[in-house]
């Protein structure tokens, strides 16, 4: 079989997506490799395809002892004999698995990497005929990332005690430098293929909103999306039991996710998400690292994140399936402040020496004032992300909420030459908040202890709010014609592009009067007959999954049923060209959902 023959065999997809098709060849070739690609771009089927042409075992490290499971149960669904090893399972269903392993019955074994130091296991290990070993999550063995996991650090002497050393594929999201040496060095790679993906994910919608009232615009979010399928991230535990309280008096069918909770609430918590028992998931960053459901349909951030990275991985988790969806982030002030309490008195540091602490807390808030930044900009918020990521992105994706429209261009001139000279005439001394009360003319403390009455350019914009003054210093610093420095206190200062600009030609996207301004689109929608079918077979699809036992994005994906409902095959051979049906599920579930179409359009 070769390895389109098995994409289409198993998975029931046409082509493979970008990086996929060299990370299986470098594999099967029996070459390292490092895979940097976005959460939900597809890095699973990297290691399941070549697991399926090798002929031995592919071993998968995965941190994720709670979701082995359902990747098994999906695995299985499509009639790859897979299996996990891990401490959910009894000792005695545990020397099953090993029985049967050591007999050839599966082609791929999750495992979790704390087994590969039990003798149990390590006398299989040794017997066994391994193809491939495949580290998944791998920014795990960096203690850079945000999920260091200390067994992981065991995983290289684990491969080198085989007795052939088999080839090594590791998978990550995590972009950064750092992290990605890390995984080189540490896991021992031996000169790998390095795959860095585009990090766009073109089906994304995103926006930030900065609301007065929270809440409430939680509340309308979710309404807006009945029956979808959310997660909203929220910084603290506290945040997460009171929004998750706040939509269930609402009538909202929610579920809450925390490191603080029982081991069984969590547990519980998950399954009813992955099996549509509740729809909105609110959840610290504990929730979600390898979540693979694939129809979430939006994310929304209640709090800012602490880096672009954390926002995008977590955002991420939206629309695996490829199908328009939303992550929208909501912004306030306070948020940031929270952050910076967290970096400069994050405890995790304790056992680093002073000058490596110092270094990291400063790298921490380098980061978070790119975040900020995020929040704060008018551009386009795609081209915002990739930039961060080192990528080249066009200035307008026109389809995030600043592309679309809610900005207009207004003269700043006059503005920015007031900014300009104030910041130049005090010295570079002062902060934002300090330099808008100036240049407003307000009374205030600050104002009066450095006698800024004095300056010249006191109350030299009293036309505008402080506000709109400070929205302009944040513009003028992204453009770099003002520098913002770092430390507790930052202050403003002259930036590189001050001398060579003109700035009585500045132009700003300010945001347009409410009346102007276009609500973000949502996701095209079937319409018509095709979405009466589409719920349907959602029905029937949920009916199925029940029946065994599994979460229902196993079956078929969203997006299968979508194009279920608007191609309407009537054939076998017709249904087997739809994505996502593999020979297995058409054998399995190909009748029900033909008879399903066929008697709807006898109506
Ligand atoms: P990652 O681990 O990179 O976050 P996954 O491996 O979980 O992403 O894949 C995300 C989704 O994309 C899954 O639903 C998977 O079936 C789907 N997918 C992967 N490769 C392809 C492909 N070549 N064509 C269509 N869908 C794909
Ligand atoms: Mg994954
Ligand atoms: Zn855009």
């Amino acid at each position: 079989m070769t390895k389109e023959e098995a994409l289409k065999t198993y998975f029931g997809y046409d082509e493979f997506r970008g990086g996929q098709r060299e990370m299986i060849d470098a594999l099967l070739d029996g070459r390292d490799a490092l895979a940097i690609m976005p959460t939900g771009a597809g890095k699973s089927l990297c290691y399941q395809i070549p697991a399926l042409l090798l002929p031995g075992i592919t071993l998968v490290i995965s941190p994720l002892v709670s979701l082995m499971r359902d990747q098994v149960t999906g695995l299985r669904q499509m009639g790859i004999p897979a299996a996990f090893l891990n401490s959910t399972l009894t000792f005695r269903q545990y020397l099953l698995a090993l029985d049967r392993a050591r007999e050839g019955r599966y082609k791929i074994i999750y495992v979790a990497p704390e087994r590969l130091e039990t003798e149990g296991f390590r006398a299989f290990a040794e017997t066994a005929e391994i193809s491939l070993v495949a580290v998944d999550e791998a920014h795990c063995i960096s203690q850079w990332g945000q999920d260091f996991r200390p067994s992981y650090v065991k995983i290289p002497a684990f491969v080198e005690s085989l007795g052939r050393r088999p080839p090594v594929g590791a998978f990550t999201a995590t972009a950064t430098p750092e992290v990605q040496e890390d995984i080189a060095r540490l896991l021992a790679l031996r000169e790998p293929l390095r795959m860095t993906t585009g990090f766009d994910r073109e089906n994304l919608f995103f926006e930030v909103q900065q609301p007065q009232d929270k809440r409430a615009a939680l509340l309308e979010l979710v309404r807006g999306r009945p029956g979808k399928c959310g997660i909203v991230y929220c910084s603290t535990r506290k945040n997460v039991e009171e929004v998750c309280a706040f939509l269930q008096e609402r009538g909202i069918s929610a579920a809450r996710y925390h490191a603080g909770l029982e081991a069984e609430e969590r547990r519980q918590s998950q399954e009813d998400f992955l099996y549509d028992r509740v729809s909105v998931m609110v959840a610290t960053n504990a929730f979600g690292m390898g979540i693979d459901k694939s129809d979430v349909r939006y994310v929304v951030h209640y709090n800012m994140p602490k880096d672009i990275e954390s926002y995008y991985q977590e955002a991420g988790r939206a629309g695996r399936d490829g199908l328009p969806s939303s992550c929208i982030l909501l912004f306030s002030g306070q948020d940031v402040r929270t952050n910076e309490y967290l970096i400069t008195h994050g405890g995790a540091r304790e056992e680093l020496d002073q000058r490596t602490a110092a270094a990291l807390e400063e790298r921490d808030l380098q980061r978070l004032r790119q975040m900020t930044a995020y929040c704060r900009t008018r551009r386009c918020l795609r081209q915002h992300i990739l930039h961060y990521f080192g990528e080249l992105a066009p200035d307008r994706c026109n389809v995030c909420g600043n592309c679309l429209n809610n900005f207009e261009e207004a003269d700043i001139g006059r503005e920015a030459a007031a900014i300009v000279r104030c910041v130049t005439e005090t010295g570079g001394h002062f902060g934002v908040n300090i330099l808008a009360e100036t240049l407003c003319g307000a009374e205030t403390a600050g104002v009066r202890k450095y006698h800024m009455d004095r300056e010249r350019t006191y109350g030299l914009l009293k036309d505008l709010t402080q506000q709109a003054v400070r929205e302009r210093i944040r513009f003028l610093i992204e453009e770099n014609i003002l520098a913002l420095s770092s430390g507790p206190y930052p202050v403003v200062g002259l930036g590189d592009g001050a001398r060579d600009r003109d700035l009585s030609a500045l132009r700003m996207p300010v945001l347009k009067s409410e009346a102007g301004r276009q609500r973000a689109a949502a996701p095209a929608e079937l319409e018509g007959s095709a979405a009466e079918l589409f719920g349907r077979l959602r029905m029937l699809r949920a009916k199925t999954a029940r029946m065994q036992g599994v979460p229902a994005y196993v079956v078929f994906s969203d997006k299968t049923l979508r194009e279920l409902a608007v191609t309407r095959p009537q054939t076998m051979a017709e249904f087997r060209t739809v994505s996502g049906v593999g020979e297995v599920k058409a054998g399995r579930y190909g009748k029900a959902f033909l008879a399903e179409i066929t008697g709807f359009e006898g109506f």
